[in-house]
């Protein structure tokens, strides 16, 4: 049977995880996407990454993004930070919140941050102790929860074992990612079972991608089993470097229209994100990956 929660929190990724894995778009775009993203009623907005210039150029230029947006109270504007240079990176421009992520597997871990499992986690350790000192939250991302590129399948228990780890080193929500987008409802259920037995219910989120077409029935699977906060990009921005064409995150649009109706609360304008989806996909020229969003377009066309 069905738990759902009362309240949906959206984490929205367009910026950051939807953006880098697209061609590059100018610093006014991105800041545009926030601010009309702002006025939404999303209360986390990840607005850019901290990381090597050369590997994700896409990001290069979040100092200047977290710089110039308007920030509206009542929004977290969360930045990526995989180590000490990052963070202090982002905290030279009052980021509000950082994420840091490792993997769920061995292989995307060596060949995404070119070392294991344990010495990211040791990578974390600096960036915990002076988050610590700052008063900043820190949010963990776990990748390839069902599946990895190089070693197959991931077990639920392996899922737990890292998302613990994570969890212990003082991250306030572990994002469960389905990196690749494979995963199917009864899969999702299995890995999050072994999660809830280990980090409570309410510091879990899950993050889909949508490469198989599977991320809005995971998001329902997650939220009849009493998941709260989900991961989603507005329009569906985002790709999946392991599978070309494909599409990125499932679309914010996508989740809160599900949510809206499950009778479940978010507190988002659907028409607001939607709008701010059309417009960074004309500077993109690029149709959103949200049926929602194609379906509010035509209606929307055919009332004029
Ligand atoms: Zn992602």
């Amino acid at each position: 049977m069905s738990d759902y929660p009362s309240r949906v929190y959206i984490a929205e990724m367009g910026a950051r995880d939807g953006l880098q894995n697209e061609p590059l778009v100018g610093t006014q775009a991105k800041i545009s996407l926030i601010n009309a993203l702002s006025q939404s009623g999303l209360t986390h907005i990840e607005a850019g990454a901290f990381v090597s210039p050369k590997r994700v150029p896409q990001m290069a230029d979040s100092a200047r993004v977290f710089q110039h947006i308007e920030r509206k109270t009542g929004v977290t504007y969360s930045a990526l930070t995989p180590n000490i240079q990052g963070y202090n990176d982002a905290m030279a421009v009052n980021a509000e919140q950082v994420s840091i992520f490792t993997s769920a597997s061995e292989g995307f871990c060596q060949s995404n941050i070119h070392c294991s499992i344990s010495e990211s986690l040791e990578r974390f350790i600096p960036v915990m102790e002076q988050a610590k000192l700052d008063g900043i939250k820190v949010r963990g991302y776990l990748s390839c929860v069902i599946d990895c590129p190089y070693d197959g399948a991931t077990s639920p228990q392996q899922v737990a074992h890292i998302a613990k780890k994570l969890f212990d080193l003082g991250c306030y929500e572990i994002s469960l990612g389905d990196t690749i987008g494979t995963g199917t409802p009864i899969r999702i259920g299995r890995m999050l079972d072994a999660v809830l037995n280990v980090i409570p219910r309410h510091q879990v989120a899950v993050h889909f991608h949508n490469t198989w077409g599977q991320a809005l029935v995971n998001v329902h699977q997650a939220l009849t089993m009493g998941i709260s906060t989900v991961d989603s990009s507005v329009a569906g921005l985002g790709g999946c470097p392991y599978a070309p064409g494909a599409s990125g995150n499932v679309a914010t649009e996508d989740v809160l229209y599900l949510c809206q109706g499950l009778g479940i609360e978010t507190g988002v304008d659907l028409e607001v994100v939607t709008k701010a989806g059309w417009d960074i996909c004309r500077e993109i020229n690029k149709a959103p990956q949200s049926n929602v969003s194609l379906a509010l377009s035509a209606q929307t066309k055919k009332s004029r």
